[in-house]
């Protein structure tokens, strides 16, 4: 099945997303080319063994629309019939565009994906990961959002072989006044192999210190709960969750959070939990490997202290 992945770049490399992607499409000899949107700034990864076009936006004319055009035009031209993008807001976005443009519904939430000759069964997950469902895409041209963290990355390796292409402007015109890259320091979210999170448990934004200093012990990522996002502990870049990120640590340390199922979603597949809270009846506990009954400034002051 001849397919286009959505690449997106992050920190100077192919986000953990796309590389996700690459894997699953290359495990299933997938005949791939891979497209990067973006601008002219974005850092180019290329590869020797699949095809890679960036394709420009320029800094004024940032419309994901125009972008939509061009990818229309090169999924017609090249007879694509699958189109595998990120569940990401440019991903999202994208297949939004590609949909209408296609006529096709884009099937989000994929979990996982089968190909057998020309049909295509996706895997859904629903009810916080409880349920999953199938569905058979039975459009021309197939477009799927995929969960992050649902595929391994294996090493996918990189060089410098790309092409790039420019994106005519387009009807939709979205003026774009100003561009703001939100500073990326330590550890990220989504690659990190220890993930720290603080729920409304942590009691005071101001306590959030400790769990920052706990993360610089242990080199971990920090994330937090939708609660402490929306109170404006935290930006909400940093909330995990089913309106969140998806995180997959080999450890996670929730302190302070009562496990609610819209969390737990973003969660749960992390390789162990630790729990910390006071309620020993928290959700969270049922979910957690090592679960810690007490307070989270009694406790998160000690196990510093002692690392
Ligand atoms: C459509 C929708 C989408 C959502 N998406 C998300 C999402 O993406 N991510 C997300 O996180 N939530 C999401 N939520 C919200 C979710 O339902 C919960 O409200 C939220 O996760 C609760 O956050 P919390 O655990 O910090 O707070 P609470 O539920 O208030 O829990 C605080 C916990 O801290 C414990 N605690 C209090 N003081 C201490 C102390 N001193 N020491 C130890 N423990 C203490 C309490 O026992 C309690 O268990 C969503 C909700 C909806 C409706």
């Amino acid at each position: 099945m001849k397919s286009l992945i959505i690449g997106e770049v992050s920190n100077g490399t192919l986000s953990s997303g796309t590389l996700e992607i690459i894997t699953k499409a290359q495990e299933n000899n997938l005949d791939f080319k891979l497209v990067v949107i973006g601008t002219e700034n974005n850092p180019k990864i290329g590869s020797d063994t699949f095809e890679v076009i960036y394709v420009h936006l320029s800094p004024d004319e940032l419309s994901l629309s125009s972008a939509a055009d061009t990818l229309v035009d090169a999924i017609k031209t090249d007879s694509i019939e699958l189109v595998l993008a990120s569940s990401t807001y440019v991903g999202r976005d994208i297949s939004g565009f590609l949909s209408v443009d296609l006529n096709s519904s884009p099937v989000a939430n994929v979990i996982n994906f089968e190909i057998n000759g020309s049909t295509l069964t996706t895997t859904n997950s629903i009810d916080g990961g409880e349920s999953e469902y199938f569905t058979n895409v039975t459009s021309d041209v197939k477009i799927l959002i995929i969960r992050p963290k649902s595929f391994e990355a294996s090493d996918v390796t990189l060089s410098e072989n790309y092409t790039t292409s420019s994106v005519e402007k387009n009807d939709l015109t979205v003026n774009v006044f100003d561009v703001f890259i939100e500073e990326k320091t330590g550890p990220q979210l989504e690659d990190s192999k220890i993930v720290i999170s603080a729920g409304r448990g942590m009691v005071d934004v101001g306590n959030l210190k400790y769990i920052e200093e706990l993360a610089g012990k242990l080199n971990a990522a920090i994330g937090g709960t939708r609660a402490i996002v929306d109170a404006g502990w935290m930006p909400y870049s940093q909330q995990v969750g089913q309106t969140g990120k998806t995180v997959k640590p080999d450890v996670y340390i929730a302190c302070g959070i009562s496990g609610a199922t819209q969390h737990q979603v973003g969660m749960k597949d992390s390789k162990y939990i630790i729990a910390i809270n006071k309620d020993e009846e928290a959700p969270i506990f049922q979910i957690a490997d090592l679960g810690i009954v007490g307070d989270t400034l009694n406790i998160i002051p000690k196990l510093i202290e002692n690392l």
